[in-house]
């Protein structure tokens, strides 16, 4: 909690030991979570502190990973291990499903955790996958996409009823958005599944949207592709997903991203490689060839001597690192290519060098 000076040991705040099992876990934060819940003590900021506070704790003990994480590090992992808890709106949406899961029994369903009336509903996120050539890659891209996704309606502003129409106080909940469900001696809240917790029924539905208060609408977006992206990378684009429903607020956009194969490099990293086949006369005097990279032709020497399957370096002819830790290299690996067929000069001159060659030899 960013009001406490210090924070408390997670299992200290469920009242459970270190060794607690799963389900200890789970009973022990159901039975807090009843108790602090905000719907049944409306407005008190303490036990909605305490509510917050067991949410976060169980957010991390109820995922193996996370409490096994917690166990080395405790809460000095608090910035990378448990980020889920820093943004306020994340936090929120962490307590909507641990507590959507934790009550589904007693529900019956995902209750009040989704929203409701007061809120609204989030948009959904989106995909986008998009391919790009190696070139883009490396050096980066600007461009646009366009794609299609729930706007809200234009007609209705969202409200889902038709202008004029009035909106009538649903009798279900008495306009509240929840049902009060008894078990036991407990009561619960559940959103009214007439109104779906908006608290009032609509009397004519809008005609674009038939009620839903939303429309399907194209979308141009300016995207940039930094320089660096490698191969199956996700770009969040924030707050570019679906518009929420009645208010809520938009999912986010990623974009995924391919790279398309490229007809002579391969990429390794930030490295690229590129197979160079020269004659075996070349590779046994030397030569000087030119050799593609991404920014154009360079010359490259290869000395006298050269095996197939040497591997020559050309530094810095890589790929810029996503993250601006260097460059990478290209690396050149030699095929030595043996004729197939010879005229009748080459042949005598080749076979000139073979006697030679066996003469040497037996020396
Ligand atoms: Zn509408
Ligand atoms: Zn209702």
């Amino acid at each position: 909690m960013p009001t406490s000076a210090k924070k408390r040991d997670y299992y200290e705040v469920l009242g459970v030991s270190r060794t607690a099992s799963a389900d200890e876990i789970k009973k022990a934060y159901r039975k807090l979570a009843l108790k602090y819940h905000p719907d049944r003590n409306k407005g008190n900021k303490e036990d909605e502190e305490h509510f917050k506070e067991a949410a976060e704790a169980y957010a991390i003990l109820s995922d193996s990973q996370k409490r096994s994480q917690y166990d080395q590090f405790g809460h000095s992992l608090g910035g990378s291990g448990f980020q889920g808890f820093q943004g306020s709106e994340d936090a929120f949406r962490g307590f909507g499903d641990i507590f959507g899961d934790v009550f589904e029994d007693f529900f019956g369903g995902r209750g009040s955790s989704q929203g409701g009336s007061r809120r609204g509903t989030r948009g959904a996120d989106l995909e986008y996958p998009i391919q790009i050539s190696l070139e883009d890659a490396a050096a980066g891209k600007e461009m646009q996409i366009e794609f299609e996704r729930a706007e809200v309606c234009d007609l209705c502003s969202g409200s889902g009823s038709a202008s004029g129409s009035q909106k009538t106080v649903c009798h279900e909940c008495d306009g509240h958005g929840e049902l009060r469900v008894s078990q036991g001696f407990f009561t619960f809240r559940r959103t009214c599944p007439k109104c779906q917790g908006e608290g009032e029924i609509i009397g004519k539905p809008c005609k674009t949207c038939k009620g839903g208060g939303r429309m399907r609408k194209q979308r141009k977006l300016n995207l940039k592709i930094p320089a660096g992206i490698t191969d199956g990378a996700q770009l969040k684009v924030s707050g570019e997903g679906e518009a929420g429903v009645r208010g809520g607020p938009r999912g986010d956009l990623y974009v995924l991203i391919q790279l398309r194969e490229h007809p002579v490099f391969k990429r390794v990293g930030n490295d690229l490689t590129y197979e160079l086949t020269i004659g075996f006369h070349e590779a046994a005097l030397g030569a000087e060839v030119e050799v593609p990279t991404l920014d154009g032709q360079v010359r490259l020497k290869i000395p006298q001597g050269t095996q197939p399957g040497r591997i020559f370096r050309l530094k810095d002819k890589g790929i810029r690192d996503l993250r601006g830790y260097g460059i990478g290299d290209q690396l050149v690996r030699i095929t030595v290519e043996v004729p197939e067929r010879l005229s009748p000069q080459e042949r005598k001159a080749l076979e000139e060098w073979g006697r030679l060659r066996d003469a040497a030899k037996k020396k």
